[in-house]
């Protein structure tokens, strides 16, 4: 089971705007034990979206795409998948409601034909509403594959892949990761020949090499910060594989060590 994320969005392109969403997606799977591989950013153009899409499709089996899926003419994120999978755009009576509902709200009586277009999804889709806004989360299942679609504002997104995950993307997982943040000191604490990457590479050897857990080191102006990311069924079992070589770790780096962190602490 592999995810992966299309960022969609021309702004993101021109840096305009930070994609914040990959960032938090890419978390989010990481906590649920999904493997991401890639992340794409493509502009508001049907088709380098289908190009990137039928990419995403022949090496992912989850697709998560942010953005696009408003009422302008620019967005065409679910346009572009529909027209991939050859489904047709249906009307969703729901949430032409919730936009009419959450339009009143603002004290708009009438719909314009844009806002109207918020109510059209892929047919055969599940259509997840939006609590925080207007464009739902919508998620296309096709054999073993599957697209979910999600709005850009980072409000919105986070909203709906919380929901999109509770109704399926968690049963799509097998096991979870668990990381342990290990930071060493930096320059201003012990020599940079002591604490700088290579020479902690140096003193943790063969333990680079494991593969449950995965240990990875990372310069960081503050000193070397090192990753050690154990899978299990369970977090519990995760954290048993990790203990001993975070202890190893411990006992070689002595005295070089200035915190330990679990993932969410
Ligand atoms: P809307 O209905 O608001 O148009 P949308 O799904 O069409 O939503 P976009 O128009 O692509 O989304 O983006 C709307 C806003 O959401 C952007 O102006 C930006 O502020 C924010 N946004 C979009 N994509 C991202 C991203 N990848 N990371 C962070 N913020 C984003």
């Amino acid at each position: 089971m592999v995810a992966e994320i299309i960022s969609v969005g021309t702004e993101l392109l021109l840096g305009n705007i930070v994609n914040t969403n990959a960032q938090y997606i890419s978390k989010e799977m990481a906590r649920m034990g999904i493997d991401l591989y890639y992340q794409t950013v493509v502009g508001d153009n049907e088709e380098r979206l289908t190009g990137v899409l039928r990419t995403a499709l022949e090496r992912s089996d989850l697709i998560i795409m942010t953005g696009g899926l408003g009422p302008t003419k620019d967005d065409l994120t679910k346009e572009v998948v529909a027209s991939f999978f050859g489904k047709a755009l249906v009307f969703d009576e729901k949430t032409c409601q919730h936009v009419k509902k959450r339009l009143e709200s603002y004290g708009i009586a009438e719909m314009t034909e844009s806002q109207k277009k918020q109510a059209l999804v892929p047919e055969g889709s599940l259509v997840i509403p939006n609590p925080v806004g207007m464009a739902p989360g919508i998620i296309l299942a096709q054999g073993e594959k599957a697209v979910v679609m999600l709005p850009g504002p980072p409000k919105e997104m986070k909203a709906l892949l919380e929901e999109c995950s509770r109704l399926f993307i968690n049963r799509l997982s097998e096991h979870v990761f668990v990381s342990i943040h290990i930071k060493c000191k930096g320059p201003d604490e012990l020599p940079i020949k002591e604490i700088g990457e290579a020479p902690v590479a140096d003193i943790l050897g063969e333990i680079l090499d494991s593969e449950n857990p995965t240990v990875a080191t990372y310069a960081k102006e503050d000193g070397v910060l090192i990753r050690v990311t154990a899978s299990g069924k369970t977090r519990e079992e995760a954290l048993v594989l990790m203990k001993p070589v975070v202890t190893k770790i411990a006992e070689l780096l002595a005295g070089k060590i200035a915190w330990v962190k679990e993932d969410n602490e």
